[in-house]
């Protein structure tokens, strides 16, 4: 599933492929559940003649600032992915939601498991107003983390997953910044030290600024994987310290790296560096 960084690509990407400044001239629906926000006609209707304004990321939502004062967001969820084609490009199945642009160019939406969601609404916050902090955001602060650990005992897997406590985090770079702090998934949130919780936050903002400098990760080489707009994979699978490398030696201490499962979560810990005391 696209985590930050992952959609932090996307967004650059699009940014890169000049987006901007395109105006929607016709929609296509091909699977009506992916229109969150209202019927996929209404959607068609409201959305054409719109252009991008500007395109930006917050959590794990894509938000595209259109022209008569609408937002659409993009949530990618297991296994959406854009693309940005010519019209003439033959159109694939599970592409659900297709954007005609006004230079011959369309903005398709693939996504195999239908999960991912897109909203069209004139309030953005209406679906982000929940969402915490945005680890990579300026406004990301020890002492506002510090007072969300501190709050309740929560073992720290569940607490970094939650979108809102931190927005952009999932499985992968909850894993490798656990790692990187050195601290046990099932630890518990209020039994921290003032010095874990520190390395806790600078972990966060290392691993994710990591997988956003390798372009995201890319497991395997299933369709329902994160790929890149062009259709490129990320780099970040070839660093991994700890993510789904279950039987492999950690890369500080050479310990066999073990699997767990924490809140329902696969989960993969060095057993010495992250010891559960
Ligand atoms: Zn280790």
């Amino acid at each position: 599933m696209p985590e930050l960084p992952e959609v932090e690509t996307i967004v650059q990407d699009l940014l890169r492929a000049g987006l901007v400044g395109k105006k929607v001239v016709d929609a296509h629906v091909k699977w009506h559940k992916t229109i969150a926000t209202s019927s996929p006609q209404e959607f068609i209707f409201r959305i054409t003649g719109q252009s991008i304004n500007a395109i930006k990321r917050a959590g794990k939502f894509l938000v595209f600032s259109l022209s008569k004062n609408d937002f659409l967001l993009i949530h990618l969820r297991m296994t959406g992915k854009l693309r940005f084609v010519s019209s003439t490009t033959s159109r694939a199945p599970h592409e659900h939601v297709i954007l005609v642009l006004n230079n011959d160019m369309e903005l398709r939406f693939h996504d195999t498991r239908k999960f991912g969601r897109w909203y069209l609404v004139s309030d953005a916050q209406i679906v982000l107003g929940a969402l915490g902090l945005d680890p990579l955001e300026e406004n990301f602060n020890l002492k506002e983390f510090q007072q969300h650990l501190s709050r309740r005992a929560r073992q720290l897997k569940p607490l970094l997953l939650d979108q809102t406590v931190l927005a952009g985090l999932g499985n992968i770079y909850v894993d490798e910044a656990l790692w990187e702090a050195k601290l046990h998934p099932q630890r518990l949130s209020n039994a921290l030290k003032p010095g874990e919780i520190k390395k806790l936050f600078s972990a966060i903002i290392t691993v994710l600024k990591r997988g956003l400098l390798a372009s995201g990760t890319t497991l395997g080489k299933g369709l329902g994987n994160f790929y890149r707009l062009d259709g490129s994979a990320g780099k970040h699978q070839q660093i991994l310290k700890v993510f789904r490398r279950t039987g492999l030696p950690c890369p500080r201490c050479g310990t066999t790296i073990i699997r767990l499962i924490v809140g329902q979560r696969s989960t993969h810990v060095c057993p010495v560096c992250q010891s559960q005391v």
